[in-house]
């Protein structure tokens, strides 16, 4: 079982280090905004690393957006992401399951598949994309589970991955319990959990992250979701190296890694 963490993207090596991580999730660009990712000096590094490293797309990054001009900036930095994060190394690129303003879902599915068959005509995606469960919202593509199955009839074909994250599916309404069999049955698959707990209740909606044990959600579940998914976790949690070294040591300790 590898346990990690959502570093700095300044030095994600050192910061590995420092928690003994043995992956790291960080950014390419300001979260924010739509920018392209920034060049990196410690390309080779991260190449050569036995840390396993996952890259997060911006926040902005909104595939499923009826408005053309948020989607189609959208569809090139998923690209834009996807190649830098391909150079370094990266294991998969993180991309939230995103929002449909004005609430026709269909069109939301319909543009993520059109999003993907972009990518190939582009020249193909070069490491996989993982669809990220999201907390908030009524119209978000992949919040609810009967949604999700809906966003896989549409790219599941293409390869898609999937990201579950505890602390969106509880704050979004989905119970823990037997979640990996339940999102498995959808995606066939699971790659990456981000392992956090939730200042907000269950269905608040609320994407508030705390440290495990700190929160609303029982650390036994998101100890259990880790072990039975197989795939490796990060912690996306608060405290820096204090608190998500804390973080990590109790997913080790309990799930016996
Ligand atoms: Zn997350």
């Amino acid at each position: 079982m590898r346990i990690g963490a959502h570093v700095d993207s300044a030095d994600p090596l050192a910061e590995a280090a420092a928690r003994g991580a043995e992956v790291v999730q960080f950014f390419l660009a300001d979260p924010q905004s739509y920018k392209n990712p920034v060049p990196r000096e410690d390309v080779e590094r991260l190449r050569a690393s036995e840390v396993d490293v996952f890259i997060h797309a911006p926040y902005r990054l909104n595939v499923a957006s009826p408005n053309n001009r948020i989607r189609i900036p959208s569809r090139k930095l998923l690209m834009t992401h996807a190649r830098a994060a391909a150079e370094v190394g990266a294991k998969g690129l993180i991309v939230h399951g995103g929002h449909v303003e004005g609430g026709d879902l269909a069109a939301g599915f319909a543009n993520w598949r059109k999003a993907f068959e972009y990518a190939e005509n582009d020249g193909g995606l070069p490491l996989p994309i993982l669809i990220e469960n999201t907390a908030g919202g009524d119209n978000a593509c992949a919040r609810r589970f009967d949604n999700l199955a809906r966003l896989w009839d549409a790219v599941g074909e293409f390869g898609a991955g999937f990201c579950l994250d505890t602390c969106h599916a509880f704050a979004g309404g989905e119970d823990l319990v037997g979640i990996v069999d339940r999102v498995k049955a959808i995606t066939g698959r699971i790659d990456l959990i981000h392992a956090n707990d939730s200042k907000g209740g269950f269905d608040s909606g609320q994407d508030r992250h705390d440290n495990l044990g700190n929160g609303k959600i029982d650390p036994e579940l998101v100890v259990a979701a880790i072990r039975a998914s197989g795939a490796p976790a990060i912690v996306e949690t608060p405290g820096g190296v204090k608190g998500q070294s804390a973080d990590i040591a109790l997913l080790r300790e309990r799930s016996g890694a």
